[in-house]
């Protein structure tokens, strides 16, 4: 296998990297810069920048920058950006990635088509697809999705010995990922994971923001949160202030010549440190909340966690490194950057999967509940969040009407009681269950996970013991290119095409060759079996030579009807 290369690619800045013999190494981009921001920028001419050409420029071109895509990342958001046109959230994020798969080109000085990219633990099963979708629109092989503090756990926990208790705390821009896992020689496992998707730095800022506008408002009677261009050049302000404030007392905020008065006027506004803690206390206070219920999770104690490491820029803020250091009675690792710890685990993940780093074994867990809707559009839990895989449960189930012959198993993920919100992986029907009164036929609903995180479900009808059953690649952690909705789809088209195939191949069967009767023929076979398997690989390609098929039989149809051909 050839080089893969490994990915952050963050809310606010991303970060790739490679394993220089067993050294994790960053790569630079051609700027210099250690991390790229996340950014992508239309200009007016036309050109499309990204990184820290599209992030110096977002004050100038606030309609045409598109900043934090990732938040956006699984929903069906559309970014509409007028003359330059309309992109989804996947489309944006490629634009990034093929910005980083250069820099890492032009750095090693080869071609790099294998990349691992992270994502946070709490990302659901859409949002890893899109992830991946990303990936392949910028021409890179999504080898493995994995979760952003098992990499950064990985960075730490390659260069630590033997045993260890380590909580990976991630505060970045946009999102906040806490993990507990635990090393015993060189066998990391995921004990518990928690997060909240929309808090990071941004929240922070926004709070500043908030702040400094109400103060002006107060101050000079007029609200300029309309003016965007104003508002981008404040936000710059805001977060480099607030940056100023991990290593300074106090910082200001100035913005000279505001003239949406008829006069100018100036904005400043100064803060020092305490006033921006009491701004964000309450939302680093659930940052540590939230690290607590994991360890209790996990059925861990606080005083268990031996090695805390920091991840994401955000963590840099001294108000989150002492209430971590208060709750847990220990100093955060500083060995590694912070904002490059993520990057350096993903590579040396990509090293395992090449079979250079072959000693560290990995265990992960589920990080969502797993299970199926019952009456009432309830959602009943198989297994629980934070279950050890592989994993395997089960769970009895009943009719709810008189002479019921069939129940769907609708297979969702999440913790929401109402199955409505959570998220559906597929769904099946089991059929031929016995004829009895609602309530008296036993059905068993069967979970199992593996270690590649590939859950079946198979639901049985105890008495009849008819039986269904369904695979979904990756429920959580590899997740498969193709969704399970997807996968129908395909196959339905492949098998319609086969008939198509069949029925043009029987009508112009006097006109066909030994050749491509025999290449015909030959194709069926590989399609049929494909559809029986469910093989997505297999069905994309049979897609294509299908229709190229159908249109050379329908060239024939053409030619016939023109007269052209003879009988052979
Ligand atoms: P992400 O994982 O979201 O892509 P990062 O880990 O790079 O991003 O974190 C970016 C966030 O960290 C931004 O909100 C930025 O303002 C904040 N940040 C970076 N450095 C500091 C610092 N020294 N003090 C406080 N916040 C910081
Ligand atoms: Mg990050």
């Amino acid at each position: 296998m050839g080089r893969i290369i490994g990915i952050d690619l963050g809310t606010t800045n991303s970060g790739i990297s490679f394993m220089d013999g067993e050294e994790p190494k960053i790569i630079p981009n051609d700027r210099g810069n250690r991390i790229t921001p996340s950014v992508v920028a239309f200009t007016e001419k036309g050109e499309i920048l990204i990184g820290e050409a599209a992030k110096n420029q977002a004050v100038i071109n606030a309609e045409g920058t598109i900043l934090s895509v990732k938040r956006y990342m699984g929903s069906d958001h559309i970014f509409n950006l007028k003359q330059h046109g309309v992109y989804s959230p996947e489309e944006i994020s490629s634009f990034i990635l093929k910005k980083l798969k250069k820099d890492a080109e032009t750095f090693l000085g080869e071609e790099v088509t294998d990349a691992v990219i992270t994502v946070p633990a709490y990302f659901k099963e859409n949002q890893r697809k899109a992830t991946r979708e990303a990936g392949r629109l910028a021409g890179l092989n999504v080898k493995r999705i994995i979760n952003e503090p098992t990499a950064a756990a990985l960075a730490y926990a390659y260069s630590i010995k033997g045993k260890a208790n380590i909580l990976v705390y991630d505060l970045g821009g946009g999102t906040f990922d806490v993990t507990y896992l635990s090393k015993e020689n060189n066998r990391f496992t995921v004990q518990s994971s928690r997060g909240k998707s929309n808090l990071g730095g941004i929240d922070f800022d926004n709070l500043l923001l908030g702040k400094v506008l109400d103060n002006f408002s107060k101050e000079c009677g007029i609200d300029i949160s309309t003016d965007k261009i104003l508002m981008q050049q404040l936000r710059d302000q805001v977060e480099r202030a607030k940056i100023e404030l991990t290593s300074r007392e106090n910082a200001l905020i100035a913005l000279p010549f505001i003239t949406a008065s008829n006069k100018p006027l100036h904005l400043q506004f100064e803060i020092t440190r305490r006033e921006f803690e009491v701004l964000i206390e309450e939302f680093i206070g659930s940052t540590v909340e939230l690290s607590l219920a994991a360890i209790k999770d996990a059925g861990a104690k606080p005083e268990n966690v031996e090695t805390l490491i920091l991840s994401g820029g955000s963590s840099r803020i001294p108000l989150v490194r002492s209430m971590l250091s208060s709750a847990f009675k220990l100093e955060p690792e500083k060995k590694i950057n912070p904002e490059e710890v993520v990057a350096l685990g993903a590579a040396i993940q990509a090293s395992m999967l090449t079979g250079e780093v072959n000693d560290i074994v990995l265990m992960d867990i589920t990080p969502f509940s797993l299970g199926v809707e019952i009456e009432g559009g309830k959602f009943v839990k198989i297994l629980q969040a934070n279950t050890r895989v592989p994993a395997r449960k089960s769970r009895v189930f009943t009719t709810i009407s008189d002479n019921q012959r069939s129940v769907e198993i609708n297979i969702l993920q999440g913790e929401s009681e109402n199955a409505s919100e959570n998220t559906s992986l597929g769904r099946f029907l089991l059929s031929g269950i016995r004829d009895g009164k609602r309530g008296e036929p036993r059905i068993e609903v069967i979970f199992s996970i593996d270690a590649d995180g590939i859950l079946r479900v198979k639901a049985r009808d105890i008495d009849t013991k008819v039986e269904q059953k369904i695979t979904i690649n990756s429920a959580f952690r590899e997740y498969d290119e193709i969704s399970f909705k997807e996968k129908i789809s395909i196959k339905n088209r492949v098998t319609s095409l086969v008939n198509r195939v069949s029925a043009l191949s029987e009508k112009f069967d006097g006109f066909l060759d030994r050749s491509f009767k025999k290449e015909i023929g030959e194709t069926i076979r590989i399609a049929t079996k494909a559809i029986v398997n469910e093989n997505v690989k297999e069905l994309s390609k049979c897609l294509i030579v299908l229709e190229t098929l159908i249109g050379e039989l329908n060239s024939l149809c053409y030619d016939e009807e023109a007269g052209e051909y003879e009988q052979a």
